[in-house]
């Protein structure tokens, strides 16, 4: 029986092929992924900004975890088509691998704004733990920076840049953001409490302290 393709190696994959695993051990199952990690918790990469990376304590679940599940992983190996008729994918590398079922579970990437200059040397967006590797050697020796986006990871990661001494600047727009200032009596800025939505106080999801931060003038 040919085997059970997944695309994308992330939570998502995961997920379905444990769920999947419960009702079915037999059925091979092969995961693509074109990164060279197995699955790592993503939210977690605001933290490892400026920091060494511990791949141990990234993992999902363990490599072994796939081998008990009988479960595949080619690593490094980039889907780059697929033909529903004859129910297979390619490979970068030219290979074809029927499938009995394929599941698409491929995540998404970062919306970088079309501004002039966007793919200047030192412009950067976070989604791999290879953006965080070369995010960390660029910043290595530079004392400043800005975050574009205001929204819980930009400010997760002006945080991250704050804790290693760098002066940072968030640019931002009234629209992305929802958040409020918290002040000292003398009005110097200790943090701000981000909300879901700025007219419902009631869901706030998070506070940052943030005293290092930079805010530009007149654009909150
Ligand atoms: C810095 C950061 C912080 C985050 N914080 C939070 C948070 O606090 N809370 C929250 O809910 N979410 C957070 N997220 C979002 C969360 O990580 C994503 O929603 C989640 O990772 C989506 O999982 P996924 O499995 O759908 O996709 P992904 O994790 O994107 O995995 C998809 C995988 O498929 C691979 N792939 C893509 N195309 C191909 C191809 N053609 N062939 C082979 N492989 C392919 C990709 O390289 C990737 O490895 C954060 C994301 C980032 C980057």
């Amino acid at each position: 029986m040919n085997p059970i393709v997944v695309i994308g190696n992330g939570v998502a994959s995961v997920a379905a092929v444990e769920a999947f695993r419960k009702y079915d051990k037999e059925t091979p199952i092969i995961i693509f992924s074109d990164e060279p990690y197995h699955a790592y918790y993503r939210l977690r990469l605001s933290s490892l900004i400026g920091d060494t990376l511990n791949l141990d304590k990234l993992y999902i679940r363990k490599p072994e975890w796939y081998r008990e599940l009988n479960i595949q992983v080619r690593l490094d190996n980039k889907v780059i088509g697929i033909d529903t008729e004859k129910k297979s994918v390619v490979l970068e590398n030219g290979d074809t691998v029927f499938f009995s079922k394929l599941l698409i579970a491929s995540g998404s990437s970062p919306f970088v704004p079309p501004v002039p200059g966007a793919d200047l040397p030192g412009v950067f967006s976070i989604r791999s733990l290879d953006d965080v590797k070369r995010f960390n050697d660029y910043i290595a020796n530079k004392n400043q920076g800005a975050v574009i986006g205001g929204g819980l990871l930009g400010l997760e990661t002006a945080w991250a840049l704050a804790k290693k001494g760098k002066k940072v600047q968030v640019d931002v727009t009234k629209r992305f953001i929802a958040w409020d200032t918290v002040a000292d009596i003398d009005g110097t800025i200790k943090g701000y409490n981000i909300y879901h939505n700025k007219d419902d106080k009631d869901e706030k999801i998070s506070t940052v302290t943030a005293t290092e931060f930079e805010i530009p003038e007149g654009n909150l």
